[in-house]
């Protein structure tokens, strides 16, 4: 990914220097502006508007102190964040992610990237993200809940149904959205749909917590249909085991594809078999266990410490659904020589600008996280919808929904890699896609 355009090279000199000690935010703005160019330039326009400057600076960045108490009594200090990156076309929206390694250039990065994620989802909403340092793994429902009411305590004073609405990310999943809409309402004294992801029983969409695994699979589906190819009879390797990798399984498998690998942070299981998801499902939401547990239902399997692993078994398509930079240039060039013929993106930027150069110079189909886990959000957006309809629509519709936002976002992209003279490179066509929208209306609202 090299970077031609004057003015380009300057912007990300100057960004670079404003936010030393970033790399993956300046990751992820270099991707976007290295498939820029041939926007920039055609639309003058935009740069006179100083479009490009004013979309790499968040609007707002919160930062803030969240005390709790372990079971013990003893208290523990985290960092809450949550940055409201751009609201041209929408109230902010992006998930809270809980995990030790968040700090301000992680949740940076995704709300850079969100910005222009919602914008492919053709729904109307802004770009933002949030998270903590806190770690879930081991602790109790009663230290889950106290973590997440003290986070509420400062978040809800800057959050709101047409403000910004935070959904779920690595580590927050039903429970802690239940624990934080609970904390809201009563500061708030009122019942809006601030949260998505919430429990059925009160306000949550159905399909919603299968919608980025299976939007995934239905961006991933158009991109092999229009190249002439299909999910039927190929090897796919699904990395993590959460939230987004359990339903992109499910989803690939449906499609008549064989899953013979998902993983966590500690390892991976290869099954040859073919995934049995009932059991991961069992081990994973149920007992939130490791996925080594694997074993105890298919002795069979096997499985390896590290998960930097699961790139080297031969497979037709990855799906990493884990985390950011989980694919580097090293692994990328194995799963080419073992025939690996598509990657696609489940969780945000998990390859590196080595890798995606890897699969582009390869001749790989390579769907971008920004479109192919954007049903994520907008089944999210759905759930609003139907929130302030105060109506619940069916499975069905839901999906259907999804269905045809997730058609229509590999449809844009397609036409924008077209347009721009780079057929087929969808990471291009989801970054012009995505920026245009933002891009006119920022244009529109004036120097804001
Ligand atoms: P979950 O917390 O449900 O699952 C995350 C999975 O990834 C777990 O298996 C976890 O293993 C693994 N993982 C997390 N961090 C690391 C790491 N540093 N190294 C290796 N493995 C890791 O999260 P989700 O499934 O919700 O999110 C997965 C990805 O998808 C993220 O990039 C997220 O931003 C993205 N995404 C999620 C959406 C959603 O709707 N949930 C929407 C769009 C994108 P372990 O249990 O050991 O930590």
């Amino acid at each position: 990914m090299e970077i031609k355009n004057a003015y380009l090279l300057d912007l990300l000199k100057r960004t670079e220097q404003r936010n030393a000690g970033e790399p993956e935010f300046i990751q992820a703005v270099t991707e976007v502006f290295a498939t820029l160019e041939p926007v920039i330039e055609k639309r003058q326009d935009l740069v006179d508007a100083g479009v490009l400057e004013r979309i790499v600076e968040p609007e707002r960045q919160i930062i803030f102190r969240v005390p709790w108490v372990d079971d013990k009594g003893v208290s523990h200090v985290n960092r809450g964040f949550r940055v409201q990156f751009n609201s041209a076309i929408g109230p902010y929206k992006g998930g809270i992610r809980l995990h030790p390694s968040v700090n301000l250039n992680i949740i940076k990065f995704l709300g850079f990237e969100q910005t222009f994620k919602n914008s492919l989802t053709t729904l109307p909403m802004g770009g933002g993200k949030g998270g903590s340092d806190f770690d879930p793994k081991g602790k109790s429902d009663n230290e889950i809940m106290n973590f997440c009411q003290s986070f509420v305590n400062e978040l809800y004073r800057h959050i709101g149904a047409d403000l910004d609405v935070p959904a779920g990310d690595i580590g927050t999943g039903a429970r802690e959205i239940g624990y934080m809409f609970g904390q809201y309402k009563r500061l708030r004294n009122e019942w809006v749909g601030v949260f998505t992801g919430k429990g059925l029983n009160y306000g949550g969409s159905l399909a919603r917590k299968q919608a980025t695994g299976y939007g995934l699979c239905y961006f991933t589906n158009e991109m092999l249909q229009a190249n002439g190819t299909s999910f039927h009879g190929k090897t796919v390797l699904v990395s993590g085991s959460g939230n987004v990798a359990i339903y992109a399984c499910e989803k690939a498998t449906s499609y008549g594809a064989k899953v013979v690998a998902m993983s966590d942070s500690n390892g991976y299981i290869y099954d040859k078999n073919g995934i049995d998801l009932d059991a991961v499902k069992q081990i994973k939401e149920v007992e939130r266990k490791r996925i080594k547990e694997y074993l105890n239902y298919h002795k069979d399997a096997e499985y390896h410490e590290g998960c930097k692993g699961i790139w080297t078994i031969p497979c037709d398509i990855a799906l990493p659904c884990a985390t950011q930079n989980e694919i580097d240039g090293e692994s990328a060039k194995i799963l080419v020589k073992n025939g690996c013929k598509v990657v696609s993106e489940g969780a945000n930027m998990p390859s590196t600008p080595e890798a995606i150069d890897t699969y582009l110079s390869n001749g790989l189909l390579y769907g971008p996280a920004k479109a192919a886990n954007a049903g994520g959000v907008a089944t999210s957006g759905l759930e609003m919808t139907q929130n302030s309809m105060r109506l619940s629509w069916t499975f069905e519709e839901v999906d259907e929904k999804l269905h045809g936002i997730m058609k229509s976002i590999f449809k844009a992209c397609d036409e924008a890699s077209t347009e721009y003279g780079m057929k087929g490179n969808y990471m291009a066509g989801a970054n012009i896609a995505g920026f245009l929208k933002v891009a006119e209306a920022m244009k529109a609202q004036g120097n804001v």
